[in-house]
């Protein structure tokens, strides 16, 4: 096949003048077909996950939303049955749960005040495994969902240092890329007071 017939047949299939020759005409219905469809294509969104994760999902901030129910499907296609079991906490809850163990009963679950958790924002989240219905605290699956949530642009709070923590996962915000966290909670914490969105 000479180029000019390659042209030609191009130019059949993109429905545009069979002339052999591929001046504007033929480039511009060549991008629309392969790049400018590609742009404006709405991005894939993943289905709606169950309703216990939704609930939980719902508190998030929309930026956050996605890439929850994209771990749940990833981890699914894996073979792991996950769920997102918490969300966002209030300031106020938050500390009902750092009194757990210290002036109220039961064991120590955190170690933030309100404020200081990135629960308080809506970039974080927690996910359980599950067996059927069965909710595993303690699963070797937890640290392959954190590889799958990493693959999507989540930390991982199974990389965490001082206290490590598989089951959850947050969204860093592009401004706290190189910021520690206590600096990033920082912030957010004074965007959370004077109304300035997380992820802005
Ligand atoms: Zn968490």
């Amino acid at each position: 096949m000479t180029m000019n017939e390659m042209i030609r047949a191009v130019q059949s299939a993109l429905g545009v003048q069979v002339d052999g020759k591929a001046g504007p005409e033929t480039w511009g219905a060549i991008y629309q077909k392969l790049v400018q469809t590609e742009q404006t294509a709405p991005p894939p969104q993943p289905n709606t996950a169950d309703p216990r994760s939704e609930k939980q999902i719902a508190t998030l901030l929309p930026e956050v939303r996605p890439l929850a129910r994209a771990l749940i499907e990833k981890a699914a296609a894996a073979g792991i049955n996950i769920k997102v079991i918490s969300g966002l906490r209030t300031y106020e809850e938050q500390d009902a749960l750092y009194a757990q163990g210290r002036s109220a009963p039961g064991n120590i679950v955190t170690n933030a005040r309100g404020g200081y958790s990135n629960h308080n924002f809506g970039i974080a989240f927690d996910v359980g495994v599950f067996e059927g219905n069965r909710y595993l605290g303690d699963s070797p699956k937890y640290k392959a969902v954190g590889v799958l949530g990493e693959e999507l642009g989540l930390e991982w709070g199974g990389n965490w240092k001082t206290i490590v923590d598989q089951p959850h996962f947050q969204l860093r915000p592009a401004w706290a890329t190189s910021l520690a966290e206590r600096q990033m909670l920082a912030e957010l914490r004074g965007r959370l007071s004077s109304n300035t969105p997380a992820f802005a």
